[in-house]
This record gives structure tokens, sequence and C-alpha cells, in this order.
């Protein structure tokens, strides 16, 4: 009798071990090669003929900020804090600008709260984003996630804001879901201004679609006249040690955050390919939108400035 009950509590050991690994450490490491997934040259000949019109700073501004635990954010990552930052991004010309990413509203951020002690919103710089919205060319998003499209689908002037549009198809159809009631009549029935191929959107950037965190995810490549280049990466990874520890998320991101599922498979040959590429090409400023930590460390290195500009 002894000998089975210890067979039995070894035997559920053995599972729960099983179940740990898979859903906090395993199937998250990315592969050894990514071969023809990113092209930097193909982007860089879409616009080498901007020069004189290139875009000369990037600024991000943030409305929310929160910590998690780093194991939410890279597979195997015991200890340590993710310090997430909730913004968008401002392109700067010297005539005009664009918004890339429509960030979370202060209801989202409250349903969202990972850290009492770390979490804040700031309505004032929400109102910022959502008026900077309307002095931009164009507004673009990475990828459909709520935390990345509220000031779009919950927008205060809906009609002002559906002819500076640029999405993609997935995009588009993720809106509805995000209104609060019925999605403003001019948000609705939007058509796409991007076409699925990676392709020029405004002088020195490059918008490349990226499937994979979701169907609609892109990366945007930016040249600044200075020359200075950047690849905005959304959120196939949340903090830049995934990049630099090759690990996405783990499994169990999936059960408790996303629906539909990420294509994990997608993400892992992704990461191996951004690791390569920055390798490759170390002057290239590559950043994901919720790392606050390497935020802060590309401000202080004067690569980009926090807030909006008028
Ligand atoms: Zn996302
Ligand atoms: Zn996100």
């Amino acid at each position: 009798m002894i000998k089975w009950i210890s067979r039995i509590t070894g035997a559920v050991a053995l599972i729960a071990l099983g179940l740990g690994w898979w859903l906090f450490v395993g199937l998250s490491k990315a592969p050894a090669a990514a071969p023809g997934l990113v092209d930097i040259a193909a982007w860089r000949a879409m616009t080498a003929a901007d020069a004189g019109a290139k875009p000369v700073q990037i600024r991000v501004l943030e409305v929310g900020r929160d910590s998690a635990p780093m194991l939410a954010a890279r597979a195997g990552a015991f200890g340590g804090k993710w310090q997430t930052s909730y913004n968008a991004v401002q392109i700067v010309y010297p005539d005009r600008t664009l918004v890339i990413g429509g960030a979370l509203d202060h209801l989202t951020s409250e349903g969202m709260v990972q850290s009492q002690a770390d979490w804040q919103f700031d309505d004032a710089a929400y109102d910022e984003l959502t008026d900077a919205m309307l002095r931009a060319d164009q507004v673009l998003m990475t990828h459909e996630h709520l935390d990345h499209i509220m000031a779009i689908a919950r927008h205060p002037d809906p009609d002002a804001l559906a002819p500076r549009l640029v999405l993609n198809a997935a995009q588009i159809s993720a809106l509805p879901q995000f209104a609060l009631g019925e999605l403003a009549p001019a948000l609705k029935g939007l058509s796409p201004r991007l076409d699925g191929a990676a392709q020029q959107v405004a002088p020195g950037i490059v918008a490349v679609p990226m499937p994979g965190h979701t169907p609609g995810s892109q990366l945007f490549f930016i040249t600044l006249e200075n020359g200075q280049e950047y690849l905005m990466i959304g959120d196939i990874v949340w903090s830049m040690t995934s990049l630099e520890e090759l690990t996405m998320r783990p499994v169990f991101t999936q059960f408790i955050i996303f629906d539909p599922n990420e294509d994990r498979e997608a993400i892992r040959t992704q990461i191996r390919a951004l690791r390569d590429l920055m390798q490759a090409e170390p002057d290239l400023v590559v950043f994901p939108s919720h790392d606050r930590v390497w935020l802060d460390e590309l401000s202080s290195r004067g690569l980009i400035e926090w807030g909006f500009t008028d």
C-alpha cells in the first residue's frame, strides 16, 4: 500500500513538474536560424530617394505604466521585474508629424493593473495623444491589441481621425470589439490603406508586415535625416531581454492573456531573425512597445525623446 502511494505521489509530482516546465519554461526558444525573414536592404532601397525629406526625431508619449514579473515577458525568467510602458510614438518631420499606436485609455488601463504599487495612468498624456492624432498626417499602429488601439477605437472626434488612419485589413476588423458600445460610424467600413507587403508609408518610413503576435502585426523601419535607423517591433517581444536571451513569452501567457493565441512558432522565428539583424547592424535601434527600461536608456542616449511635440 505504502509503495503504491509513493508511486502515485511520485507520478503526480512528475506530471506537475512537466506541466510547470511546459507552462513557464518550455517551447519558447528561438530556432538556430531564420533565413530570409527580414530584408533590411530592401527596406533601405524603398527610402533611398527620400534624402532631404526624412523625419528628424522619434518621440514616445507614455500614457500609462505598470510592472509585472519578468516571467510574464520571458519564459524561464524567474525573478526580476518587467517595467511596463504603455505609449504611442510620434515621428517628427520639420513641417509635420505621424503617430504610430493608439495606446490605451484610462478604463482599459484600470482593467489591466498588474502591480498596485507601480501602476499609473496619465489622463493629460492620453488627451495629448488624441489631440496629436488630429495634427498628424497619418495615424498607424503596430498591431490590433487593446493596449495599442484605444485612442483610435475610442477617439473623441472619430470623423476628424478617420481620414488619417492608415491601417491594414486585420487591424480594421479588430476595431469594433474595442469600442464602448457601437463603433463610431466614421470608423466603420474603413478601407485598408496597407496592402500586406512591405511598403513605404511616408518619407523614411517602411511598414513591414510580420504576422505572428497578431494577424495584423507589423514592424516600422524608420530612417532619420541624420542617418540613424530604427526598427519598431511592437509586441514581438515585451522585453529586450527576450532578444538577448532568444526566448519568447512562456506558454502560460496564451492562457491568461491572448485570445486568439499568438502564433508562437512565428514569433520564435522572428526573435531569431531580429537578433541576427541586430548583430549584423549594431547601429540599428530596435525597440519594442512596452520595455520601459530600454526606452529610458534610448532617451538617455538621445535616440528618442519622451513626450510629444506640438
Ligand atoms: Zn500585443
Ligand atoms: Zn501590447
